[in-house]
Order: C-alpha cells, then structure tokens, then sequence
C-alpha cells in the first residue's frame, strides 16, 4: 500500500462547505447544527452503513425481497428519521438543509441504504405538503415514539402507477396522464383501488403517501393525497422491483381494493393537489441532489483507494498524472454537486415550502417551549386545529410565484446536475479501476449501477430539464 495517507473523507466541514463555514460568523447557532449533523451522521455511516453496504447489496441481488430492517432500527434508534419534524411534535426541529448533509454523508458510503433514510423523507414530504396539521402532529409523533423505542416508524411516497411516470410530475402532460388509482367518495372518506409502483420503502413503511384522482379524466383537478396504514384493510405490499442498483432500498408495487381512507386520513384539500405535488418536488429534490453528491462522493473515494493500492508497471496507480487529473476531475464534481443541493436548500428553506417551517412564529414557539412543555398547554390543541391548519395552507398557497419557481428551479437544476455528476463519477471510477473495477468485491460497479437509477426517479433529468425551463428560463427569456 501507498504510504502517503489520503483520506478523502478527512475533509472536515470547512473543506466540504466553505461557503457555508464563512457564515458562521452571522449565523453560528445554524452552521454549528449543520457540522453536527455532518459528524453525527459520518459516525452512523462508519458504524452501520459502509460494513455491511457490499454484503446487503449481494443478498438483495441473491434475493428481490430481501428487507434490512435491522437497519431500519438502527437508523430509528439514531434518530434519522426525526431529523426536520418540527420540535413542537417531538422532532429535531432541523432544516432541510441538515436533513441533505446527513444524506450525502449516508450516501457517500451506500446509495441503497442512504436512500432508505432517504425516500422515508419523501413521504413525510408529502404529508408535511397538505399542512393537515392533526395528521401532521399525529404521525410525527408516532416517528418520534417509534424512535425512542428502537423501532422504526417510516413513510413512502406512492405517486408513480404502471402507465403514469412523468406525466403526473408535469403539469403540462398531467391532464392527459393515463391514471388508474381512482378515490370514490362516500360517506366519511374515499375508497381507493389501484395500483402504484416502484415505490421506495414500500414494504418497510407504517404510513404510505398516496395519490389517487376522484375522475380518471381530470386527474390535475381531481387530484389528493391521503396517508394509508400498513394493514389497513384493502391495502397491501404485493411485490418487491428487482432492480439494478440501490438493491438495500426495496422499491414496492403497492395494490388498493376498496380500501376505504377515513377523511381524516385525506391530506390535501379539494384543489390543492397538484400545487401540493410540486412543493413537494422543491423539497424532495433537493435530498436527492443529496443523494447525487453523496453517490458522487463514493465513486471518488473508491478511485482514490484503488489509486492507493494498485499497481501499474510496479508503480501506484496514484502517482501517475493522468490519474491525478481524473480525480481532481472527479473530487470538482463532488463540490459542484454538494453547492448546487446547498443553495436549493437554501432557496428552498427561504422561498419554498420549507419557509413554512422556519415561519419566524413557529421557530420562536419551539425556542422557548419544549416539546414536553407544549403536548400539556392549550396551543397543543390549537395548533392541530382545522383553522390553524386552513391558516397555514394559504399561507403555502400566498407564496408568491416568482418566489416558488425560484425555490423549484433550483432544486429541479441541482437534481440533474448532482446525478448525472454521480454517473459521470461512477464512470471515472471504472476507468481509473480498469478491470479490477468491475469484481462484486471492489464496490465500483456497485456504485455505477447505484447511480443510474438517480437519473431516473424523483423526475427523471429531462423532466427536471423541462422544470428549469418551465420555473427559471421561461420567465426570464423574451422569445
Ligand atoms: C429506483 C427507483 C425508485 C423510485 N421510487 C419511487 C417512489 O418512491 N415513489 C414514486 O412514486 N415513484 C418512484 N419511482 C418512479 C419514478 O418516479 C419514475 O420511474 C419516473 O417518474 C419515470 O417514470 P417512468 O418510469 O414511467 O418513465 P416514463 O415517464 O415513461 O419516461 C420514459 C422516458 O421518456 C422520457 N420522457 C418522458 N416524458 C418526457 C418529456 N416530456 N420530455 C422529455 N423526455 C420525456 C423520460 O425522461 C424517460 O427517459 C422510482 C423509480 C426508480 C427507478
């Protein structure tokens, strides 16, 4: 082995986020969180993600339905999926931006487990959008309860169905979108019945994020979200995707017959719904241009150990030019993910639905009443309430349009730049690694098929494309 010692993942939080670390002077108590949530999650990623990342994805690769839910536990018991629920229900009261950096950092060391932690975030976006502040409360609580016991309590996202992908991401294709999960009213809710697809998390989830339309032919106006529970009759996980990359993360085919979702459960208001669907994309997008840097991030320190190790002409790898400048190529690609998720995160706190969180109303409340302090005093009741929660979803709905297409066209620009950047690493990775690069045992080619599946979900890069068209260029181009 090469002597000279290079431990990429030595970078300390200056080197990562030097643009973040100059404002700690004006902002230290957040930039302080944010170096925490980086050590904290590095420290998890050490002890329970790189150990067992090759060995999970060998066993899911043998078998399709293999499910890690001990790493689900250990994950719960650290308190991942906490991080962003508001401390008023028990949460961590963390920004978005804090939920990406310990994203990129589970990443880094496995896509499939990262994104486990990961999509679990996407269906509590979803149900954070619909601003149904008792259900919000209620299954916030429940995560922070599950926590505590060492058992987790997850969510999924369930908007994909076999014959609709992107076009019930864009707003342009969605009226024409061939949609096949119908919600028939009746009395005290809807009975849903259909199917959804590549669902992440599915058979791990307690609570399941859906869209279902109450008219098969409109589905943009007569679109919502419901949360459905795990063994609710009429609903069930029927099967497991087996698919290429990211194996540690089940991706679930999920079937309603006559499932009947009490109102209570509903989380969109009439007419909300696709509005809804895209703050949820501003947020959700900005995690997986997490993903991107973390998966960027990998396929980097993978060449730079393969660069240590092998041998080429009795020399190390790591001593030639060439190699050299493919790395420097590839760790400038890991820095140009990682500030294009900090700024949507950023933008997305300040313009998007995130800013709702940091409502100066609710962090001052969570400053100076705790969690324990606030389930007993009158505001408990009031904040689940019907008006509070009719206060807050205009409040979603006033943000102004030049302000959302800011926070979306940024997040939609960071998710295709951060994961096309993962792939073009992956690759680098494999040519610098040669043939040895392509063995199970080396980890490359694990990261290559992990990164493909990036361009695909959450929108796939066209359709973030066409977004950064639709939110940014349109509006500020005169054709
Ligand atoms: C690993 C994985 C996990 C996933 N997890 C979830 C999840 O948790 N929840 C969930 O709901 N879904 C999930 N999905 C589904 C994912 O969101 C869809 O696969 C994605 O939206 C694309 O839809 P599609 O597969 O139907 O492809 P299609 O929409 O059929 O697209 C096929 C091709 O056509 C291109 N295309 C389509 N329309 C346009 C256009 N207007 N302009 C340019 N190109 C276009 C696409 O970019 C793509 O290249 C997941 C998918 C994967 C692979």
């Amino acid at each position: 082995m090469k002597s000279t010692h290079i431990d990429p993942r030595g970078m300390d939080f200056e080197d990562a986020f030097p643009s973040l670390a100059v404002l700690a002077g004006r902002w230290s108590g957040g930039v302080r969180r944010l170096e925490e949530a980086q050590a904290r999650a590095r420290a998890f990623a050490d002890r329970h993600v790189r150990p067992i990342a090759l060995e999970v994805d060998r066993e899911a690769g043998r078998d399709p339905g293999y499910l890690n839910r001990e790493f689900a536990r250990r994950a719960a018991e650290e308190g991942m999926f906490s991080i962003v629920i508001p401390k008023l229900f028990g949460g961590q009261g963390g920004s978005l931006l804090e939920m990406a950096i310990m994203i990129e950092e589970l990443c880094a060391a496995c896509t499939g487990l990262g994104n486990v932690v990961g999509a679990d975030y996407l269906g509590y976006s979803g149900l954070a959008a619909g601003m149904n502040l008792r259900l919000l409360g209620d299954i916030s609580e429940e995560i922070v309860a599950g926590e505590k016991r060492g058992e987790p309590v997850m969510l999924s996202a369930a908007h994909t169905e076999p014959q609709a992908g992107s076009d019930v991401e864009d707003e342009e294709h969605m009226p024409a979108a061939r949609v096949g999960t119908t919600a028939r009213r009746t009395a005290g809710g809807y009975v849903l019945n259909g199917q959804k697809i590549f669902i992440s998390d599915g058979h791990l989830a307690t609570w399941h994020m859906v869209t279902a339309y109450r008219d098969r032919k409109d589905p943009l106006r007569s679109g919502l979200m419901a949360m459905v529970r795990t063994g609710q009759k009429g609903f069930s996980t029927v099967s497991h995707e087996d698919k290429m990359g990211q194996r540690a993360c089940p991706a679930s085919l999920l079937a309603f017959e006559d499932c009947f979702v009490p109102d209570e459960q509903v989380v969109t208001e009439r007419g909300a719904f696709f509005e809804r669907v895209l703050f949820v994309l501003g947020a959700s997008r900005v995690g997986v241009a997490a993903i991107g840097a973390g998966c960027a991030r990998g396929a980097y320190e993978k060449a730079v150990e393969i660069a240590r190790t092998e041998r080429r002409d009795g020399r190390f790898l790591i001593d030639e030019q060439w190699v050299r400048q493919m790395l420097a190529d590839m760790l400038a690609n890991v820095m140009t993910a990682r500030s294009m998720y900090v700024t949507a995160g950023l933008c997305e706190t300040r313009h998007g639905m995130m800013s709702l969180m940091a409502h100066p109303f609710l962090t001052g409340l969570q400053a100076v009443c705790p969690a324990s302090v606030f389930r007993a005093s009158p505001f408990h009741a009031t904040l689940r309430s019907k008006t509070m929660s009719r206060i807050l979803s205009t409040a979603l709905t006033r943000i102004d349009l030049k302000r959302r297409q800011r926070a979306q066209g940024h997040s939609c620009a960071a998710k295709f730049v951060a994961t096309d950047l993962a792939m073009q690493n992956a690759n680098l990775a494999l040519e610098i690694a040669g043939a040895a690069g392509l063995a199970h045992g080396a980890g490359i080619e694990k990261i290559f098929r992990d990164a493909k599946l990036l361009q695909i979900y959450e929108g796939t890069n066209q359709i973030n494309r066409k977004h950064l068209w639709d939110n940014l260029i349109a509006r500020t181009t005169t054709m």
